[in-house]
């Protein structure tokens, strides 16, 4: 039996992950705003400490994963929320939880998007992200697009993964990444509902080369192999797992 905690264990992607974890023995702490072991608002610096105290009190003898699943969508308003739950709270969630992945050598599994290679890297946003300046990326972000929320946000947390790796790994823990394409979740609904996004999104899921969106299950199956014993040697890894989508898109980048 392993312990992992993750955030965003109450529905979509990150519940059915958790419903999966539990069914094969293992004990899941699962963070969420809705309902969990811990509720906190990981959008706030006091949510994200009562977080990483929450689970904490529950893990002592440490953490063989961590999965920081919680996120929202581009059509969350304010954008300011979605660097602030997407790339601050992950990053502090990440870090807060160091020494008990150390304790037991465990991995780190981030929540990309196949949206992240969509805004570059030298964007203002993503670098206001990367240096660490919650104010100033939330300031910026404001006068922007969801989009760029969005795909920034899981532009920058894949690239703080990547950066990290080396680091992390000194210290026993592994960080990866999955990297998923439109999935049905209440996530999806709340983008399929908005009059600009709806649309567009709508248009993309009828491009994907496989011919038809994904499941919860069908992320969720992958990112449990990532957790397994028999992905010991997955390091700094993004998997996309988009029926096709990235490839489609940048077929001469990898
Ligand atoms: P979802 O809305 O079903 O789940 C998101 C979870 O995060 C919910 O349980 C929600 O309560 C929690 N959450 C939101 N704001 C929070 C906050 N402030 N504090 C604590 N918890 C909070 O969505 P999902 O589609 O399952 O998304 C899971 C992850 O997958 C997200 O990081 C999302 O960006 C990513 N993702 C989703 C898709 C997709 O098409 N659904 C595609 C790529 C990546």
């Amino acid at each position: 039996m392993r312990t992992y905690a993750m955030t965003g264990g109450a529905t979509g992607i990150g519940a059915e992950l958790k419903r999966q974890l539990l069914a094969a023995g293992h004990r899941v702490i699962s963070v969420d705003i809705k309902e969990g072991d811990v509720i906190a608002d990981l959008s706030t610096a006091a949510g994200r400490q009562a977080a990483i105290d929450g689970v904490r009190a529950l893990s002592p003898e440490g953490l063989d994963a961590f999965i920081p699943c919680a996120g929202l969508p581009p059509v969350a308003k304010p954008f300011s929320l979605i660097a602030q739950v997407n790339y601050f709270a992950v990053v502090a969630t990440v870090e807060g939880l160091r020494d008990l992945l150390a304790k037991k050598k465990g991995n780190v599994l981030f929540v990309s998007s196949n949206s992240a290679p969509m805004i570059g890297t030298a964007d203002p946003f993503v670098q206001a992200c990367l240096a660490g300046d919650e104010a100033a990326a939330c300031a910026m972000v404001e006068g922007r697009d969801g989009q760029t929320a969005y795909g920034g946000s899981k532009r920058a947390v894949t690239i703080w993964m990547r950066r990290h790796v080396v680091e992390y790994a000194a210290a026993g823990i592994r960080l990866n990444a999955v990297a998923p394409g439109i999935t049905m979740t209440p996530l999806t609904d709340r983008v399929l509902a908005d009059k600009e996004f709806g649309p567009a999104i709508k248009a993309f899921g009828d491009m994907v080369p496989v011919g038809y969106n994904a499941q919860p299950v069908h992320i969720a199956n992958v990112m449990r192999f990532m957790l397994s014993d028999e992905a010991s040697y997955l390091c700094g890894s993004v998997f996309f797992v988009d029926g096709g989508s990235d490839a489609m898109l940048r077929p001469d980048d990898f």
